[in-house]
């Protein structure tokens, strides 16, 4: 379907620059001559073959894709046109849409607030920090939008994922209440869970922008998997495999793979763990599969952070920032299934 979409906006874009009629009409004259350009013809262009413009709620959108799904992971061009309106003169969208061109906004992050409702509205609106929506926990069915899509929220901060960094400039940020966690006497985190109705709403705003987007699902990510150092959230009461199963939304391994792994690695687990060597190949694995962390060979603090914050997500049930055999299939499992690009 969207190559289909493709060949329509790019054949469009073709008879927009060759067009006699188009020429004509737009007085279009390139100040140096485009090399590969094809001598005009007389064609039977119709309008209806430039992309179509609608408009919904005051806000313009493309009708169609006119971009080139071979370049990027998220090429689209349906979503809302912002142009400027300069004095005296007209802004024309549908003469010579470029194929080249994607959204800016290629992930998803989902957080806690670690507050309750009303401290999370002032905090969020108020002061430094920000996300684009925030889903409350008081069992209505409204969700508040704090900031326009197209434009940045702060919410990831330092952060950093497979080859990008400083993801304020390139995601989309969801903003869950929940208190977060409390440390128990002997030291562990205690995490507070989220309501059904919460992760509903989570889900639906989420699976909305995911496919509007395109975003893929090695781009839907905690807060603590982009900060790992620093950050616990949403942490391990939420649901991602729930997401994954019910929603299509985000990653997920598949069983088979992890327990072919975990034959593997229990084998001389205890031995290879206090083997430097093979610190540094789970380093090289939790980055390859997208955390920023130093290669030290050490299980340094950092590692165990981060090592922490992958637990979180895709092992909550026991989230002590060490290495065991288990994590570690999961790790290999899904590096098997979601490879860097
Ligand atoms: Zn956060």
């Amino acid at each position: 379907m969207r190559k289909t979409l493709y060949i329509i906006g790019l054949s469009t874009f073709v008879f927009s620059c060759t067009s006699q009629q188009n020429v004509k009409k737009n007085t279009y004259k390139p100040k140096t001559p485009v090399s590969q350009a094809k001598p005009a013809v007389k064609t039977s262009v119709a309008e209806t073959q430039k992309p179509k413009i609608t408009n919904d709620h005051g806000v313009e959108f493309f009708t169609t894709n006119l971009a080139d799904p071979a370049k990027n992971d998220n090429t689209a061009s349906y979503g809302s046109i912002v142009s400027a309106k300069p004095l005296g003169y007209k802004v024309v969208k549908t003469y010579f849409p470029s194929i080249a061109q994607n959204f800016r906004q290629r992930y998803l992050i989902l957080h806690y607030t670690a507050l309750p409702d009303d401290t999370s509205i002032t905090v969020l609106t108020q002061q430094g920090v920000s996300a684009h929506y925030l889903v409350n926990n008081t069992g209505d069915n409204e969700i508040y939008q704090l900031v326009d899509e197209n434009k940045r929220s702060y919410h990831a901060g330092v952060s950093a994922w497979r080859n990008d960094k400083n993801l304020n400039d390139t995601s989309i940020g969801i903003e869950i209440v929940n208190t977060g966690y409390k440390s128990d006497a002997a030291g562990k985190k205690i995490f507070a869970e989220f309501s059904d109705d919460q992760i509903k709403k989570v889900a639906a705003l989420a699976k909305d922008i995911v496919i509007r987007y395109q975003i893929p699902a090695t781009n839907v990510l905690a807060h603590s998997d982009i900060a790992p150092t620093r950050k616990q959230d949403p942490g391990p009461m939420f649901p991602w495999k729930k997401l994954y199963d019910q929603y299509q939304l985000g990653m997920w391994y598949d069983e088979t793979a992890k327990q072919n792994f975990l034959t593997l690695a229990q084998a001389d687990f205890s031995v290879r763990y206090v083997d430097p060597s093979f610190i540094y190949l789970v380093q090289t694995t939790l980055q390859k599969f997208g955390y920023y962390l130093d290669l030290s060979g050490k299980w340094d603090d950092a590692t165990k952070k981060t090592i922490e914050a992958f637990q979180y997500h895709f092992r909550p049930q026991n989230y002590d920032g060490i290495m065991d055999a288990e994590t570690w299939a999961i790790l290999q499992a899904l590096n098997q299934k979601y490879p860097a690009k």
